[in-house]
């Protein structure tokens, strides 16, 4: 039997070697690699909140204020406005990040489930035509009458499978967004998600939500960094009640998650979900956060 001194000098000379890189054969988890280039932090705003009502204004409006990517409404204003909006970024430096809509894939009835795939099948090949980092999804809300394990494996090999598999051939992806507990019973933590974007293979990948992680994770630092490289989209809002960050900077320490993007070399977007405070000034409070996020990333 292992005496607890003969543990605790193994867990020593592991840790000590780990720390060195020379334990490869003996770690049981992977190196974090080192970033081919360093991290950026390109500011987002989702569709709906940015101000200004004509497609142009509002890209306008996202230069003008250093924003470098638009998050986009999936459904009825993705098939009704995408070719103006193609249109209109032409000549500008914006990227399209994500797009963001309802979905759920846990219905009993098979017949539901695939009528969601099919629902999002010609969405991906639009945000493909828009060079979007793609589409995200959460496969279930709050209950799941299919059952846990057979929604997981279905949406893995099947369901998300085929989505992911269509999204690779239109030149974008599937976004696995971990939620709160109290809204989808898994899917919660980015390595989860991580590690389902991985079994699913080409076209899925994960995003991490501040909001959410503030409640599941144990660190956000620890959260960004086992998503890696698959870590494709950033939701960002106040931490004291999901409205615009900076607002409450007692509540809004984004250092500890910054500093997990920078050491993955994160290039994606970063983008705000949440509201605006009554009575507050949308154009001001926006350009107050773009000031403290800036600062918050200068201090990871
Ligand atoms: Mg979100």
């Amino acid at each position: 039997m292992l005496k607890r001194r003969d543990f605790l000098t193994t867990s020593a000379l592991a840790g000590f070697a780990a720390l060195c890189g020379t334990a490869r054969a003996a770690a049981a988890t992977k190196p974090v690699p080192v970033p081919v280039q360093p991290a950026e932090l390109n500011l987002c705003l989702q569709w709906n909140g940015i101000p200004g009502k004509a497609i142009n204004e509002k890209l306008d409006f996202l230069e003008a204020n250093g924003f470098k990517a638009v998050e986009l409404p999936t459904g009825k204003w993705l098939f009704e406005q995408a070719e103006a909006f193609k249109k209109a970024m032409e000549s500008r430096k914006l990227t399209v990040a994500t797009a963001c809509g309802p979905s759920d894939f846990s219905h009993t009835d098979e017949a539901k489930r695939e009528a969601e795939v099919a629902k999002f099948l010609p969405q991906l090949e639009i945000l493909g035509q828009l060079k979007s980092v793609g589409l995200i999804l959460c496969p279930a809300r709050k209950s799941v009458p299919i059952g846990f394990e057979k929604l997981r494996q279905d949406f893995i090999t099947n369901t998300g499978k085929r989505l992911a598999q269509h999204a690779a051939k239109h030149g974008t992806n599937i976004v696995l967004e971990p939620l709160r507990r109290e809204e989808t019973p898994f899917l919660n933590l980015v390595a989860d998600g991580a590690s389902m974007a991985r079994d699913i293979g080409a076209g899925a990948t994960v995003m991490g939500d501040f909001w959410h992680m503030a409640r599941e994770e144990t660190s956000s630092m620890g959260a960004f960094i086992s998503g890696g490289n698959l870590l494709s989209h950033v939701h960002i809002a106040s931490l004291k009640d999901r409205k615009i960050p900076g607002w409450a900077p007692r509540h809004d320490q984004y250092v500890d998650g910054f500093r997990g993007l920078k050491i993955i070399g994160y290039r994606g977007a970063v983008s705000f979900e949440g509201g605006i405070p009554k009575g507050g000034d949308r154009v001001k409070l926006i350009q107050a956060m773009v000031i403290y996020l800036r600062e918050q990333w200068e201090l990871a």
